[in-house]
């Protein structure tokens, strides 16, 4: 079936001039299959398509001088008009930026309800900020850290909201119950054999005791995180939780 703005769940629409890069997610598992079932669509605009010189230059000296090169605001200006002009319903328009809000797994429900969103993925110093000012809703980053360009920052952001989308995964418990979903790390898992290299699987996994298994789970996830993501535990925990997580401080305590 052709895909049309009406009959796709959600449409990223991509401003980049790299967009061979993101055959890393539409050619791959979850997001491939996703796009096949028109459960999203994923599209580009190439902004050296609208460069007006014969060069098809798209970047340019800034003014006041300092290092680098910037994105032209025309050619990007040019490719926002024709990605929203040619999309039906409202679209957000993201600009991947270091300077953006830092993207977290609890934004994804926001961003899954505002169903078409173009994405601009700078490059070189970035973009004219005349492009910022007037043309962008939201400025994202994935991370304290600067890359090269805005095309992994944003397919990050499209592999992370997909996999939420309803249809795209399809036993809801695997998300429901991993990592961040509850503020707190996910539990081990093991997979058979039971036992490898002398390495048996805890116990209590193979007992068929859903209660146990259900409190060890927990314990292990809140010994994780309080090791490892302790900022996760402002929340307020349950009794239990707080039992188990007692008791775990005070074995972990007479070790040190
Ligand atoms: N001069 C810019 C600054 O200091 O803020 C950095 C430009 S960076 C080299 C080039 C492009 O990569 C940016 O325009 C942005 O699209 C993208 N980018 C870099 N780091 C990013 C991050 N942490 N999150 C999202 N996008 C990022």
């Amino acid at each position: 079936m052709k895909k049309t703005d009406d009959n796709t769940l959600i449409w990223f629409r991509i401003i980049t001039i790299f967009p061979d890069m993101f055959r890393a997610i539409t050619n791959y598992g979850i997001i491939k299959k996703a796009i096949q079932n028109n459960i999203i669509n994923i599209d580009f605009i190439n902004p050296r398509d609208f460069s007006q010189n014969k060069y098809k230059s798209i970047d340019d000296r800034p003014y006041g001088g300092g290092p680098g090169m910037l994105m032209s605001a025309e050619p990007l200006y040019l490719s926002i008009q024709h990605a929203k002009s040619t999309l039906k319903e409202h679209a957000t328009i993201i600009y991947m930026s270091p300077q953006g809000k830092i993207f977290q797994q609890k934004h994804i429900p926001i961003l899954i309800n505002k169903k078409r969103i173009i994405f601009i993925c700078g490059r070189y110093e970035g973009i004219d900020q005349r492009i910022i000012d007037n043309y962008v809703n939201e400025e994202w980053s994935i991370g304290e850290y600067i890359l090269t360009g805005g095309e992994l920052a944003s397919m990050i952001m499209i592999d992370s909201i997909s996999r939420l989308i309803p249809g795209v995964i399809k036993k809801k418990e695997s998300i429901e119950a991993e990592t961040f979903s509850n503020n707190l790390l996910d539990y081990p898992n093991y997979t058979r054999p039971r036992k490898i290299k002398n390495i048996s699987v805890p116990k209590v996994l193979l007992s068929g005791n859903h209660k146990k298994i259900h409190l060890w789970r927990l314990k292990k996830s809140l010994e994780k995180t309080w090791l490892n993501r302790p900022d996760l535990l402002n929340k307020k925990l349950t009794t239990e939780e707080t039992i188990l997580l007692n008791q775990f401080k005070k074995k972990y305590n007479k070790k040190l």
